[in-house]
């Protein structure tokens, strides 16, 4: 089967001066990616390395560079799932681990439960083999200096470089059909300590099945839940293209069924819940779609002639 990968750097108003970085991060994330499926490597791998290019990059709310919770600390999210097996690996309120999508894998791969959290979480990728860094190694300066803001002024997204999200996410296909698709954040700013968001919740931040196809989505969490956005995205792609949007109905129904899913998906989002996100996907073949209601996404994919297509 012909490998395949989309990748994501978040839903939301990406502001001028960041479009570039967010461009190159996204170029990076999908050269990392296709490294491993090109040569005939793993869905898993070049999910895993896509991500943590990503996470590593602080333009993206993931990993390091992640916005702050009220308390001024980071705390990060994570999932991978398994298009066959329908088994993922979640871990949430990470304060130590500096590529929690590395963890999310280990819990996909050696642990008996789907998802841990907070100590526990950190004590597994201890045991591990996962070195456990300084909460303060993951925050950077522009979060550290919005966070400021945000204490003697009030919240504001401007603070934060005009965005509020900035979630990662990945889905591949390699060249033995395997599927799998995973999400990092670092949630939303000036959260409360403690929150989780959809991101690494199985169906709501990403979802995969290799009957269908793998989803990762971004926006506001608490009404991506609402919709549990993956698995419904998913689930469209079962059918055969059918226009929801009556007033879309002209411009859609040319569409392909992945493209139809995502955005009946992100359709069903605003019309259901009223917030704002997107999303990324590829069906069962490996065809990718993408959908958005913010002012702009960042997202990027590898076209069928083998080249890098990344867009703001
Ligand atoms: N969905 C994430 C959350 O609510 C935020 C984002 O996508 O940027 O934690």
């Amino acid at each position: 089967m012909k490998p395949a990968l989309i990748v994501h750097g978040g839903a939301w108003d990406i502001p001028d001066e960041a479009v570039e970085a967010c461009n190159a991060g996204c170029h990076r994330a999908l050269t990392a990616g296709w490294s491993h499926l090109a040569r005939g490597g793993s869905a898993l791998d070049a999910v895993e390395v896509a991500i943590m290019v990503l996470e590593d990059d602080p333009v993206f709310d993931a990993g390091y560079g992640s916005h702050l919770t009220l308390d001024g600390r980071v705390e990060c999210d994570a999932i991978i799932m398994n298009g066959a097996t329908l088994r993922s690996g979640a871990a949430a309120t990470l304060q130590r681990v500096k590529n929690p999508i590395q963890l999310a894998r280990k819990i996909l791969e050696s642990c008996p439960h789907m998802m841990l959290v907070a100590e526990g979480a950190e004590r597994f990728a201890k045991e591990n083999g996962i070195k456990l860094c300084k909460p303060e190694e993951l925050v950077s300066e522009a979060e550290q200096e919005a966070w400021m803001k945000c204490k003697v002024d009030k919240h504001a997204a401007e603070h934060h470089r005009g965005h509020e999200q900035g979630t990662v996410g990945a889905v591949a296909i390699d060249r033995n059909g395997h599927l799998f698709a995973a999400t990092s954040t670092g949630g939303t700013c000036c959260k409360l300590p403690g929150r989780v968001g959809d991101s690494p919740l199985i169906g709501c931040g990403c979802y995969a099945d290799y009957e269908a196809g793998g989803v990762s989505c971004t926006g506001y969490g608490e009404a991506i839940m609402k919709i549990v956005m993956a698995k419904t995205a998913v689930d469209l792609l079962r059918r055969p293209a059918t226009c929801v949007d009556p007033s879309q109905a002209a411009d859609n129904c040319n569409l392909s069924t992945a493209d139809l899913a995502a955005r009946e998906a992100i359709h069903l989002l605003g019309k259901r819940t009223h917030a704002t996100g997107g999303l990324i996907l590829l069906d069962r073949l490996g065809n990718p779609a993408f959908a958005f209601n913010t002012p702009r996404m960042a997202y990027g994919y590898v076209a069928p002639d083998g080249s890098f297509i990344t867009s703001v």
